[in-house]
């Protein structure tokens, strides 16, 4: 059986120990929630600074060149690119995941209508667990279109092989599930999407900076994803856009906006989309916001996803062994997958009452999320959780379900 004394000691040989001195996290918290808003880098307090006060505040309008403004969609793509398995000049960060997944599908849905013999093609396969916004933008889209396209929900990842078929035009599915932390395998679902004649859309929003991911090597055709979530860009921070490279030709998505134009300054009353992933781009962007994006990036430089994974199965597995073994008489229930395989960076376990249970942990420091139904979400970013803090928050835990320190009529916030 371990003891706390075990997780000191594993805090010491870990060799990802020191990233944590990079980020400022509050005394007497221990924050499980990275998988929702990422905790801050140190330096993105001063680095805003600069945008505000030089880049802005004394270069003004020149900053858009001289400070490289009008680059940094590209420059951030290119750092957030080894990261996700892509290659420079692939990816773009811009925009949000649900304005990222409403370009993408729509490009995707695009490119099957204009291709021979595919006309039939109308349907979308998705999952009815999805985060709710990207089942909704595919509604948004098809609605909008008003030309017979249909959505196909799946309930659970092994009706995928029934569910593809001629008629798909789209595989648009999230690679690491936001409530139960159930991972794709990315290859599998991937090729069997294409063996159909289908293309594959990836929702990363809890996979970039959680898991290392392979797009390119695995056969994705499009991916987009958050990066105020493990990759830690700050609240509302922009997201990204992955298009492979073989679809950049002919990737037509309908925010055609100056950005994505050819010569944006030529000031052409013609749209003419630009070669490129920055095709994916609208209009002007949030740089303080992009920024700060590029603080986090920086962190992931110093280290690889292989390395992160490592340490962040280990966590899982801890906190899960922990659970399991000191709550034995409560009602709480896994919902994440044990095989490692099949597991994001998150640990999620039902509890009948799972929300007054969560504001508890809240109070007492340890702030994980809650999600319906009955979901209590614990998130475990490899940058800076150390094994102590698992032993603490699951020794808190205890305590609360021992003792019932908890209000069962606890009402609900606006965000939970
Ligand atoms: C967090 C998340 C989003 C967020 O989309 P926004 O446009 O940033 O609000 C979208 N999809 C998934 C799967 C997510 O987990």
């Amino acid at each position: 059986m371990m003891t706390r004394d075990d997780c000191v000691a594993r805090d010491k040989a870990d060799k990802l120990s020191s990233l944590r001195d990079q980020f400022d996290l509050p005394d007497g918290v221990i924050y499980l929630d990275g998988n929702s808003l990422g905790a801050r880098p140190k330096v993105a307090l001063s680095r805003v600074q600069q945008v505000v006060n030089d880049e802005w505040g004394k270069d003004l309008i020149r900053s858009w060149n001289k400070a490289g403004w009008f680059d940094l969609p590209s420059r951030l793509g290119d750092k957030l690119a080894t990261l996700i398995g892509a290659n420079p000049n692939e990816v773009v960060v811009t925009d949000s995941t649900s304005i990222n997944l409403f370009k993408t599908l729509a490009a995707a849905l695009h490119k099957q209508s204009r291709a021979e013999g595919r006309s039939q093609r109308h349907v979308i396969v998705t999952e009815r667990a999805n985060f709710p916004t990207d089942v909704y933008i595919a509604q948004g889209l098809t609605s909008w279109l008003d030309s017979g396209y249909e959505i196909r929900m799946i309930d659970s990842p092994d009706q995928l092989n029934a569910a593809i078929d001629e008629d798909t035009a789209v595989v648009m599915l999230t690679h690491v599930n936001y409530r139960t932390g159930h991972m794709h395998d990315m290859r599998e679902v991937s090729t069997l999407a294409h063996a159909r004649g289908a293309l594959m859309l990836w929702d990363l929003a809890h996979s970039a900076g959680a898991v290392p991911v392979n797009l390119n090597a695995d056969g994705a055709d499009y991916a987009v994803g958050c990066t105020y979530k493990y990759l830690n860009g700050g609240p509302g921070s922009p997201a990204f856009i992955w298009v492979a490279a073989q679809h950049q030709k002919d990737f037509r998505q309908p925010l055609s906006g100056w950005w994505s134009h050819a010569s944006p300054f030529a000031m052409q009353p013609q749209f003419e989309a630009t070669g490129g992933i920055r095709r994916a781009l609208c209009g002007t962007q949030p740089i303080a916001s992009l920024a700060m994006v590029e603080c986090g990036l920086d962190i992931f430089a110093q280290t690889s996803m292989a390395a992160l994974r490592e340490k962040s199965l280990a966590l899982t597995d801890l906190f899960i062994d922990l659970v399991e073994s000191r709550c034995r008489v409560h009602p709480l229930e896994l919902v994440t997958p044990r095989e490692h395989a099949h597991r994001g960076s998150q640990v999620s376990f039902a509890h009948p009452h799972g929300y007054p249970v969560m504001q508890a942990l809240i109070s007492r420091g340890v702030i994980g999320d809650y999600r319906e139904p009955h979901i209590m979400r614990f998130g475990f970013t490899p940058l800076y959780t150390r094994f102590i803090d698992v032993w603490d928050a699951v020794d808190i835990l205890v305590d609360i379900l021992d003792n019932k320190r908890y209000d069962p009529a606890a009402l609900r916030d606006a965000v939970t």
